[in-house]
């Protein structure tokens, strides 16, 4: 396979170093690959690397983490986003310590059936913390092997897959799964790739027929945008009325200010908002517009109030996290 070998001997020198990998085989910390992975679902590595850093330090192995209360768990995550990972997580760490001894099994099968795992972070498991000739496809993955074969179709995951396997050795599954993706985040990058740096350039079909901008052809799904009203309700001792959401359903059992979607009855009259604060989530966008109310005002909201100093006490999503970094 002289383009594994070629991408391998690239990686050995030009490899990123991450705190959750090694080169040269497997880490020797199943439970670091797994937490890595599942923070690094629709986040970035720059972002993930501190979090991961305290995570570590707070929670070092599956026993710790299962024995922890969930809302430290979820004071940790805060800013994260996408805090079902943070509760699967932590449910997950209780599974294994209950069925498997606090060990993460070294068996796809096995590993789909627990919380928050699904077939991509199985396979991601299987390679990294176990040198298993696991095929991961990920939008890095996907842009470079487009490139490479020169397809100008909009592909799918699937085909990518069937084109990366034969590809995946059998006694390097970590070290190939990770150069592939490094070579998309530094050197295939969306735009400008840097193809006279690439150990591809020779092999490529994009680069050979300068289709580099056109590939891989994207279809994005139109985001729906929604319209909401929050209110931002103080009482004479300056603080601020907050609420638990419900322990179900998006951002369960965080923190939030009183809001609801404009389709609904106000709380109190809308009057000119103070600010107004735009958040994207995986299918729709939302914008909230932010009123000031005495608490005073009736009606009286149901909630705690809190002082600003005293909301590092709490876990709100990165939307209302948002909102207080503007008053
Ligand atoms: S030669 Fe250029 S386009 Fe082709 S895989 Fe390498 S970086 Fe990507």
């Amino acid at each position: 396979m002289p383009l594994t070998k070629q991408l391998l001997g690239w990686y050995r020198t030009n490899g990123r170093d991450m705190p959750w990998r090694v080169k040269g085989g497997a880490h020797s910390d199943p439970y670091a690959v797994w937490i890595s992975e599942i923070m690094l679902q629709q986040t970035t590595v720059q972002t993930v690397r501190d979090y991961f850093l305290r995570w570590m330090k707070r929670f070092p192995d599956v026993q710790t983490l299962a024995t922890a209360d969930i809302s430290e768990v979820l004071l940790l995550w805060q800013g994260l986003g996408y805090y079902t990972r943070a509760r699967k997580i932590h449910e997950c760490a209780q599974i294994l310590v209950q069925h498997y001894a606090g060990k993460i099994p070294a068996d796809r099968e096995k590993l789909l059936k627990l919380p928050g795992i699904g077939p991509y972070t199985a396979s991601s498991i299987c390679c990294f913390a176990f040198n298993l000739p696991e095929t991961v496809v990920d939008g890095n993955v996907i842009r470079v092997l487009a490139r490479l074969y020169g397809l100008t179709h909009a592909v799918t995951k699937e085909e990518i897959y069937e084109l990366a396997k034969p590809l995946t050795p059998k006694d390097q599954g970590a070290d190939y799964a990770s150069a592939i993706m490094d070579l998309g985040a530094t050197i295939c990058t969306p735009d400008n790739p840097k193809c006279p740096l690439c150990p591809w350039r020779n092999h490529c079909v994009a680069n050979k027929k300068n289709l580099t901008n056109q590939i891989p052809l994207l279809q994005k799904p139109q985001k729906q945008n929604r319209i909401g009203n929050l209110w931002l309700i103080r009482n004479s001792q300056g603080s601020y009325c907050i609420r638990k959401r419900l322990e179900k359903g998006l951002l369960s059992g965080l923190y939030e200010f009183p809001w609801r979607y404009d389709s609904e009855s106000p709380l109190y009259p809308l009057s000119r908002p103070a600010f107004q604060i735009t958040h994207t989530f995986t299918h729709f966008k939302l914008t909230l517009r932010v009123y000031c109310v005495s608490a005073d005002t009736p009606p009286i909201p149901d909630g705690l109030f809190v002082p600003l100093a005293h909301f590092g006490d709490y876990p709100f999503s990165t939307l209302m996290r948002k909102v207080i970094h503007k008053i």
